[in-house]
C-alpha cells in the first residue's frame, strides 16, 4: 500500500462524519428560483443580495463590453491587461467607497490571501478576528507575521494584544459582516485602537459593500471613516460576485497604500487581467446599487429580514420552540439558524429539500462544533411570499424532526 491509497479511507474518515461535500449542477430560472440538477427549487444560499446577478442592464453592459473588448484580457494589468473598462472601474469604486484610489481584482479570495502578506512579513504582528474568512487566515500565514487571534469581536482582549506586542509594525485584519455569523464588526472601535497602537486596518466588507451605508456604499461609509474622514491606515476591501452581482474584488485607501499593494500585491502582478466584460458588468451593477433602484432593492432586503425574524422569533411558533433552534443576532442579509449537531443541520436541509427549498447547512469545522447551522441568505429577488414558504417549510421541518428520537 502507497500513501496514494490513503485517499480512499480519507474520503471513507469524511463520509463517516457526514463531512463529504458534492456540488449541484444549477441553472437560474425566475426570481430566486434555481433548477437544480433537474429540479426547481426555492434558493437561499446565493449572496446575490439585490438579486443584481441576472439583471438586464449587466448583461447588456456585458454585450456591449464584448463587443468593444473581445472576451479575454490577454495578460497580467502590469503588462497589457489594464483595460480602460478596469481603469474606469478603479476609479469608480474609489469614488463609491469615498476613499483616494482603488485596485480592481479578478477574485476576492485571490485578493486577501496575497494583500496580508504585501503589508506584512516575518518579525511583524497580526491580529486576526476568530472567525475571519479563510483568505484572510491564508493570507495570515503565507505572511510568516506572527498571528495573534482574539476572540470574535472581543476588544478588550485585541487592545490587550496590541499593546503587549513589542512588534514596530501591526496590522488588524477583520471580517466587516462575517460571513457565518451575519454579524457587523464595530468599525469605530477598531479603528480607535489601530489609532492608539499605530496599527494598520485591513477591513473585508464581502458582503457589507452594496448594502451597508448610504447608497449601500459600505460598512467603512456606515462607519464614517470615508470622504474627509477616510483613514491614513485602513485599507478596505470588498467583493464584487455578492451584492453587486458579478465576480472580483478590489481593495481601496490611501494612495500610497494602494501604490505599495499595486506595487507588491503577487496576485495582483502574476495573474491575468479580469476581463473588461466583467469591469462593465461591475459597473453596470454599482450604477444601480448607487441610485434610486439599488434605494428600493435594499429596502425590499430588509423587508425580507424583518419578515423572517418575525417568524422565527421565540414565542412566535411551538414548533420552533420546541425544536429549540436558534437564530442568530443578525441584522444582515445573512440569518444563521443554529441546528446543533452536523447530522442534525443535514436532516433539516434535506427536510426542507423534499419540500422544494434549498437552504444550506454550514457545519463544523466551517463553524465550532455543535452549532452546524442553516445559513439563510436572503435577497431583493425574493418575494414576501418566498420567505412564507421558507417559514412554512421550517415549521413542517421542525415538527418532523422533533418526532424523531434523539
Ligand atoms: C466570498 C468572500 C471572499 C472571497 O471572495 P471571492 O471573490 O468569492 O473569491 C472573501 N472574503 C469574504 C468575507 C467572503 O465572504
Amino acid at each position: 500500500m502507497t500513501w496514494l491509497d490513503e485517499f480512499d479511507g480519507r474520503l471513507a474518515a469524511l463520509d463517516a462524519q457526514s463531512l463529504r461535500r458534492r456540488r449541484r449542477e444549477v441553472v437560474p430560472e425566475q426570481g430566486a428560483r434555481l433548477r437544480v440538477d433537474g429540479t426547481s427549487l426555492l434558493a437561499f444560499c446565493s449572496n446575490d443580495y439585490l438579486g443584481l446577478a441576472q439583471d438586464p442592464l449587466l448583461r447588456e453592459a456585458v454585450h456591449a463590453a464584448v463587443d468593444r473588448y473581445g472576451v479575454g484580457s490577454g495578460a497580467s494589468p502590469m503588462v497589457s491587461g489594464h483595460s480602460a473598462a478596469n481603469a474606469a472601474l478603479e476609479r469608480e469604486l474609489a469614488q463609491a467607497v469615498g476613499l483616494p484610489r482603488a485596485l480592481y481584482f479578478y477574485a476576492g479570495y485571490a485578493t486577501n490571501a496575497s494583500v496580508v502578506p504585501a503589508l506584512v512579513a516575518q518579525g511583524d504582528a497580526l491580529f486576526s478576528d476568530a472567525l475571519n474568512h479563510a483568505c484572510l487566515i491564508d493570507g495570515a500565514r503565507l505572511s510568516r507575521a506572527t498571528v495573534h487571534r482574539y476572540r470574535h469581536a472581543d476588544l478588550p482582549q485585541l487592545e490587550a494584544l496590541l499593546a503587549a506586542s513589542p512588534a514596530r509594525r501591526k496590522l488588524v485584519i477583520s471580517d466587516a459582516v462575517f460571513s457565518m455569523d451575519g454579524d457587523v464588526a464595530d468599525i469605530a472601535a477598531l479603528h480607535a485602537l489601530c489609532e492608539r497602537h499605530d496599527a494598520l486596518l485591513l477591513l473585508d466588507d464581502a458582503h457589507g459593500f452594496g448594502l451597508l451605508g448610504p447608497q449601500g456604499r459600505g460598512a467603512l461609509a456606515a462607519a464614517g471613516l470615508c470622504g474627509a474622514q477616510a483613514s491614513p491606515r485602513v485599507i478596505y476591501m470588498a467583493t464584487l460576485g455578492k451584492a453587486l452581482g458579478v465576480a472580483g474584488a478590489f481593495v481601496a485607501g490611501p494612495d500610497r497604500l494602494v501604490e505599495w499593494l499595486l506595487q507588491k500585491t503577487r496576485s495582483y502582478t502574476y495573474a491575468t487581467a479580469a476581463p473588461a466584460l466583467l469591469a462593465e458588468a461591475v459597473r453596470a451593477g454599482l450604477r444601480c446599487v448607487l441610485g434610486p433602484d439599488g434605494d428600493r432593492r435594499r429596502q425590499q432586503l430588509q423587508a425580507h429580514i424583518a419578515q423572517l425574524r418575525e417568524g422565527l422569533a421565540p414565542g412566535a411558533d411551538a414548533a420552533f420552540d420546541a425544536a429549540g433552534w436558534a437564530l442568530m443576532p443578525s441584522a444582515t442579509a445573512i440569518q444563521p439558524l443554529v441546528i446543533g449537531e452536523n447530522a442534525a443541520a443535514l436532516r433539516v436541509m434535506a427536510a426542507l429539500r423534499e419540500q422544494g427549498l434549498w437552504v444550506p447547512a454550514i457545519r463544523t469545522p466551517t463553524v465550532p462544533t455543535g452549532t452546524a447551522r442553516l445559513r439563510i441568505a436572503l435577497s431583493a429577488a425574493h418575494q414576501p411570499s418566498d420567505i412564507e414558504a421558507l417559514l412554512q417549510a421550517l415549521r413542517i421541518a421542525a415538527a418532523s424532526t422533533a418526532a424523531l428520537p434523539a
